[in-house]
């Protein structure tokens, strides 16, 4: 308890702390963000054979080669089988995975193949260490600041894999709205029934914008994962950070979009839940300044 309070009385040292733990954080989170799409792709896979099996108008020599290639994927954890190259099957050594540092005394290349590493590793880490160090600057060393390195710990992981896949996997998404509600039920952030509004308004007005895009255009504009997050952020710093929310998604969406565009000379699908997560970590960051300086242009 000593070192907590040492850490609650000298903003410095806690901002250090909390800066190197950041690092750390954002070190696990890019496994995050590269296994848990392999996860859920492996079960997913596991499920089409139990799906097979129970079809009874498919014949058994169709549904058995597909059972005996996914019997041969290899199970994968976020804990195993250990980090390797991927392009040479290097295995990581211990020294090899120190965050940020060992990416710059590598020179960003397998120390084995000298295959270039991607940047974006060390920038996850970087962009986590800074982020946390933010938070505990606006809250502290409390409870908001704990509740908020949780929110802003998984924004990144959601964001990374949403960039990545286009998914936004319910098994992270659900977890933090359920922790929104629970942090509120202490009113952390707003009171628990702001909590429990701004998760109903966060999910339906994404979701009647989805249904009425499906109803004027016949295709699919907007996935599901981007309606559940709004919620969470709703869930997290109640109906009134969502007006924010979705305007500084919007903004920084079709900025991103319009650039992506340019580039690639066609519309691919677009992940516009990585918008939602920045505008998020905005929200609880600056959310209630932006609303005073904004009410205060008007009074
Ligand atoms: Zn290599």
């Amino acid at each position: 308890m000593q070192f907590w309070q040492l850490l609650q009385d000298n903003m410095m040292l806690a901002l250090t702390v909390f800066g190197l733990l950041g690092l750390c954080v954002g070190s696990f989170l890019n496994v995050v963000i590269h296994r848990t799409p392999l996860i859920m792709m492996k079960e997913w896979r596991a499920g089409i054979v139990e799906i097979l099996g129970l079809q009874e108008d498919i014949p058994a020599n169709l549904k058995q080669p597909i059972a005996d290639i996914i019997a041969k994927d290899t199970p994968t954890s976020l804990s195993r089988p250990p980090s390797r190259c991927p392009h040479c099957g290097h295995f990581i050594k211990w020294y090899e995975n120190f965050p940020l540092v060992s990416w710059l005394a590598l020179r960003g290349k397998c120390s084995s193949c000298h295959t270039p590493i991607s940047i974006r590793y060390p920038l996850v880490e970087l962009a986590t260490a800074l982020l946390s160090v933010l938070v505990i600057w606006e809250f502290g060393v409390t409870a908001q600041g704990l509740a908020g390195l949780a929110l802003v710990w998984t924004l990144i992981a959601l964001t990374g894999i949403d960039f990545d896949t286009q998914l936004l996997p319910d098994r992270l998404v659900y977890p933090l709205g359920g922790l929104g509600l629970a942090v509120n039920s202490y009113s952390l952030f707003v009171s628990p029934t702001q909590s429990i509004w701004g998760l109903i308004i966060g999910f339906l007005c994404l979701w009647i914008v989805a249904k009425l895009f499906m109803l004027l255009m016949k295709k699919e504009g907007m996935g599901h994962g981007d309606f559940k997050l709004l919620g969470v952020l709703g869930a997290w710093l109640g109906p009134m950070a969502l007006p924010f929310s979705i305007l500084c998604s919007s903004l920084l969406g079709s900025v991103v979009g319009v650039i992506l565009m340019k580039r690639a000379g066609e519309s691919k699908p677009f992940a516009f839940g990585p918008y939602i997560a920045m505008a998020g970590v905005v929200a609880l960051l600056y959310g209630n300044d932006i609303m005073g300086w904004y009410l205060g242009m008007y009074s």
